[in-house]
């Protein structure tokens, strides 16, 4: 019998960052030591990129410009294999530490690294750690002006790092003085009044795939929306050399990884993806 829910079709992105990145690393991973560590992106997204082949699904794919920079092939693959390419920024540094003239800086070198080698306008931007948050929504002001179409770093939840609980869970237009944005939210359930996150990151890795799997049918079912997923090239690469950090750290970046190629196969199969640009329909804007 078919799923009531095979109409609706999801938003799939992925972050496209090597393991040494995360922002969580930064106090023992300094950008210039960067270059020092072998990269696995590259084979990591290529793994990606053949499951989503095999599933017939497109997604967006937020690539560093860093990794634009180092690894043009890698990029036009994606494009050409009819992917979406935006914006993670060039350096992954978190919005909140950063001065809006920096930012700027970062997310202009980085949208145009990653048009050049892709051939094509970038429309969206999603923040390292998703760190648009309430002290750094100026960020939405220079996204707008430096002519994107769409976030996706704004976070309906509590988070030790990043969210902001009471804003839009579903897509949204934000309104700002100098312009409009349209706001691509990570996707939650509300239970008992709190959004809890359903559809990626350490909750897909850590938690039992039933969670995510029956997070994701009741927003398409009971509301009617389709869900942003997000996930990471390193959460599928078991191998990965693994960082001095703490404990906690330690159990939330590296558990799970050995199982989540082998779930990521089943929500393939469990639900429909797309695109950021092809779910909500979006072309390159005017200004751009
Ligand atoms: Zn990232």
């Amino acid at each position: 019998m078919k799923p009531a829910t095979a109409e609706i079709v999801n938003v799939m992105t992925v972050d496209v960052e090597d393991y040494f990145h995360v922002s969580a690393f930064d106090n023992v991973v300094s950008r210039a030591g960067w270059d020092t560590f072998e990269s696995r992106v590259s084979r990591n997204t290529e793994q990606l990129l053949e499951r989503f082949a095999e599933a017939n699904v497109r997604s967006t794919f937020f690539v560093l410009g860093w990794v634009a920079e180092r690894f043009p092939a890698l990029v036009r693959r994606i494009a050409e294999q009819g992917h979406e390419v935006a914006s993670h920024g060039f350096h992954h540094q978190l919005l909140y530490m950063l001065t809006p003239k920096q930012f700027r800086d970062d997310v202009r070198a980085a949208k145009a690294a990653i048009e050049d080698v892709s051939g094509h306008a970038v429309l969206g931007f999603r923040a390292p750690s998703y760190s648009v948050i309430e002290s750094s929504m100026w960020a939405i002001d220079v996204l707008i002006e430096e002519g994107f179409v769409y976030d996706s770093s704004i976070f309906p939840i509590h988070h030790d790092r990043y969210g902001i609980p009471n804003s839009p869970r579903h897509a949204y237009m934000l309104k700002r003085p100098v312009g409009t944005l349209l706001e691509v939210p990570g996707s939650t359930i509300r239970l008992g009044g709190v959004n809890l996150p359903i559809a990626g990151g350490g909750y897909f890795r850590q938690l039992p795939y039933a969670w995510t799997k029956w997070g994701i049918g009741r927003v398409n079912r009971i509301e009617r929306e389709p869900v942003v997923f997000y996930m990471h090239p390193w959460e599928i690469d078991p191998d990965q050399p693994r960082m001095r950090v703490g404990r906690a750290t330690r159990m939330r970046h590296y558990r799970g990884l050995e199982r989540t190629g082998a779930r990521l196969a089943r929500l393939l199969q469990d639900f429909r993806f797309d695109s950021v640009r092809s779910v909500l329909s979006l072309a390159p804007s005017s200004a751009a």
